[in-house]
């Protein structure tokens, strides 16, 4: 592995999948809000990896199968064990996957180091891109602890769980709450000073 820059340019490679490349750094680069953060960025890399490897194995990847697959996948009880049995059954390389699965951190080192990219940035906009790591971050442990009380069984739910995170502003005067990135794009929280 010591060959390839990163983990993100081995599985380029090893997989044949040079071609993202491009598709990896256009959404990073793109101009909010179409923009993704490297957790997204982390998420859809892995996602395609998985749908390529289901297509190969003659599975049906139609309707957010792949998707859908890669979010069980990213759990650790018995419901990912099953997903991965049955996609092992079915001829998919999981655990082969799953070691190759790129993290964000990864992401970030393969965009800004191996590529020596850069988002451009006009100014103002780091701080969106603050907000967007802000909010990639709580949801990461956001997501970890709920799956932990799910397999303590200290959470139930019938079907798979997703977790969101909004960050909300308040006015402390006239307290109006509103979601940071609708604030953002309006440029303002209310207008109880006027
Ligand atoms: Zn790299
Ligand atoms: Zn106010």
């Amino acid at each position: 592995m010591s060959e390839y820059g990163c983990k993100v340019c081995r599985v380029l490679d090893e997989y044949g999948m040079e071609r993202y490349e491009e598709q990896l750094l256009e959404q990073w680069q793109a101009d909010p809000p179409q923009r993704k953060g490297y957790r997204q960025l982390a998420e859809w890399f892995n996602t395609l990896m998985l749908r390529r490897e289901m297509d190969r194995a003659g599975l049906s990847t139609l309707g957010g199968e792949a998707e859908s697959k890669y979010e069980r996948l990213r759990g650790d009880g018995t419901l990912a064990e099953e997903v991965a049995t049955g996609l092992s059954n079915a001829g998919v390389p999981i655990a082969q996957l799953r070691d190759d699965f790129v993290s964000y951190g990864v992401v970030r080192t393969h965009l800004t180091e191996c590529l020596g990219a850069e988002v451009d940035l006009q100014s103002g906009d780091w701080e969106r891109d603050a907000l967007g790591i802000a909010r990639d971050h709580a949801a990461t442990k956001a997501e970890e602890a709920v799956r932990s009380l799910r397999n303590k069984e200290q959470l139930s739910a019938g079907g798979e769980v997703d977790v969101s995170v909004t960050v909300e502003l308040e006015c402390e005067s006239c307290h109006t709450r509103v979601p940071v990135d609708r604030a953002v794009r309006r440029e303002y929280v209310c207008h109880c000073d006027d």
